[in-house]
């Protein structure tokens, strides 16, 4: 069922603990944590607690926990003094755009210059 925890989620076992993660900002409903193959200097995922398959899901499903997501996105950018210089909000949306991970996440990336398009 939409937005309960999936036994083979690896983002769900962040969230419960059962898998470690650097853990940089929590709220009552989203954990944020860096990512484990940095592709920038500040590369943090930002996830709501509940399980949607991705960020498409989780807006039409429950759309002020979309909100709660971009609000942390833009507190750990803030927590990271990525502001000044500029950073990236990414939801990667479908294998054939680079999901590996099936439980909706924004990447925060920032701390160097970042080309567009992105590859
Ligand atoms: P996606 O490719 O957009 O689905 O992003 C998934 C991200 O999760 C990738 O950037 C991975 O490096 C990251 N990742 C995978 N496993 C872990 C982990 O255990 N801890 C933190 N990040 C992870």
């Amino acid at each position: 069922m939409a937005g309960e925890p999936q036994a083979d989620c690896l983002f769900c076992k962040i969230v419960t603990g059962d898998v470690p993660a650097t853990i940089v900002r929590e709220t009552d409903t989203t954990v944020a944590f860096r990512d484990i193959n940095p592709q920038a200097p500040t590369h943090v995922l930002v996830i709501p607690r509940a399980h949607y398959a991705d960020a498409a899901a989780l807006a039409a499903a429950a759309p002020e926990l979309a909100a709660d997501v971009l609000r942390e996105a833009g507190a750990v950018a803030a927590d990271e003094k990525l502001e000044a210089h500029g950073y990236r909000v990414v939801f990667n949306t479908g294998s054939g755009a680079g999901q590996t991970v099936f439980h909706a996440h924004a990447h925060v990336l920032g701390g160097r210059g970042l080309q567009w398009p992105p590859g």
